[in-house]
């Protein structure tokens, strides 16, 4: 992680950027959050990212007082200030400081941003290893698709994802289909050779990095499905990759212990990165 973090209104080393015990995103995880992929003076997909977080405040009845104008200045003054080439840009905002309540009935609390940037970055060259993953019953809350900071289930989920051995964990809604990862947008490339992610219905994130590389798969001439599948087909298909702003697109080769297709990285998965990275660079 770089040095420099902001924190309404101050560039800060972190050892002095602090919240305060009453911020509410520390009591109640009552604050929104995105991350922006910066690489080489370019943001990955930025205003999908940006207007997002103004409709997940609005979604949660935050009152920002920071315009879209003034937030750009901002990042782009913590990625000066870190001299950073490439990292995820971290927001978040959450309502506030008040004297623990849980109803914010007519409290003037005034949002608290803070923002991070991280270094850490999954394999973004061409030597893409495809990743495991293994499936998990998903026990989220009804609105997972407003991108809130309330991640716990997510934090088990990928925890014990990686007790396994593998990278992510998919969920699986209780009728048996996937809905999405604990980080991610999970994709497949059935034996049709359609590609197929879940249909933006509230029981998943509307995620950025998906609805970029949706669109190139149509201007690419694929042929792309936005339905829900089960946890049967996905393990039967011949294809699974995985979306998000950190991770890009990401072949999956096994899930559960079982290989997907023979268990090598699929042709499409990776044609749909290098159209990403293409678009960008
Ligand atoms: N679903 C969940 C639960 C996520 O946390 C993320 C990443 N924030 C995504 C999907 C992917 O969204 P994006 O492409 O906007 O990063």
């Amino acid at each position: 992680m770089s040095n420099i973090s902001y924190i309404n209104g101050v560039y800060c080393n972190h050892q002095n950027a602090k919240v305060s015990i009453n911020d509410r995103g520390y009591h109640f995880g009552d604050a929104v959050y995105e991350v922006i992929f910066y690489n080489n003076g370019v943001f990955y997909d930025y205003e999908g990212h940006i207007t997002r977080l103004y409709k997940s405040l609005k979604m949660i009845d935050i009152k920002f007082h920071i315009s879209k104008q003034q937030l750009k200045i901002i990042i782009k003054n913590l990625i000066r200030i870190n001299r950073v080439e490439f990292g995820s840009i971290y927001i978040q905002v959450s309502r506030g400081i008040a004297e623990r309540n849980h109803s914010y009935f007519k409290l003037n609390s005034k949002p608290i941003l803070t923002m991070t940037i991280s270094k850490k970055i999954n394999n973004i060259n061409d030597n893409i290893k495809g990743v495991k993953a293994i499936t998990i019953v998903d026990n989220r809350w009804s609105r997972p698709d407003i991108k809130t900071t309330q991640l716990l289930p997510n934090v088990l989920a990928k925890t014990y994802a990686n007790e396994k051995n593998a990278y992510e964990g998919i969920f699986i809604d209780h009728e048996g289909y996937v809905t999405e990862g604990s980080s991610s947008n999970i994709w497949i490339i059935n034996k049709n050779n359609e590609i197929l992610t879940r249909e933006i219905d509230g029981k998943i994130l509307s995620g950025i990095t998906r609805k970029t590389i949706s669109q190139f798969a149509k201007n690419n001439n694929f042929k792309m499905l936005e339905k829900k599948f089960t946890k049967e087909e996905m393990l039967n298909s011949r294809e699974v990759f995985l979306t998000s702003a950190s991770s890009f697109v990401t072949p999956i080769i096994e899930i559960d212990n079982i290989k997907i297709g023979n268990g090598i990285i699929g042709k499409t998965s990776i044609e749909l990165r290098n159209l990403y990275f293409k678009n960008f660079n």
